[in-house]
């Protein structure tokens, strides 16, 4: 999709530190981090947000959850911890809108949330 940072960053077009991808998805480091780790999972496809999924992507989202998993191992902080975050429109603090999965870790998450 044009004008969309996450598009662009796919098809090679924007620099990103990339760390996985596959038909289906990439991940990349996120260009401002809140956390040692910080890396965006995002399918190729251009999906706005949550709210455009349809039940034919429900593979694509256990794919994304499963890449999360993959890249947590890899980056060490499976074993300590992280956290997994998808933001929708306003209230979420969606700024972005490609829909991405956040990977915090290599730090205590506070919490509660919100
Ligand atoms: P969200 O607020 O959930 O939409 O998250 C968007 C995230 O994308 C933020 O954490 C930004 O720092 C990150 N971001 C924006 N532009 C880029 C970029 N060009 N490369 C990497 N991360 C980016
Ligand atoms: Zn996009």
């Amino acid at each position: 999709m044009r004008d969309c940072v996450f598009c662009k960053i796919i098809a090679g077009e924007s620099p990103a530190k990339i760390v996985f991808r596959d038909e289906q998805v990439t991940a990349f480091y996120d260009i401002h981090p809140v956390s040692p780790v910080h890396i965006l999972i995002t399918p190729n496809r251009h999906i706005a947000s949550v709210n455009q999924l349809t039940e034919e992507d429900e593979a694509l989202m256990g794919h994304l959850f499963t890449t999360a998993k993959r890249i947590a191992a890899q980056e060490g902080v499976a074993e300590s911890g992280y956290r997994l975050i998808v933001n929708t429109n306003a209230h979420g603090g969606q700024t972005v809108f490609h829909l991405h999965m956040h990977l915090l870790g290599g730090s205590r998450m506070k919490y509660p949330m919100g």
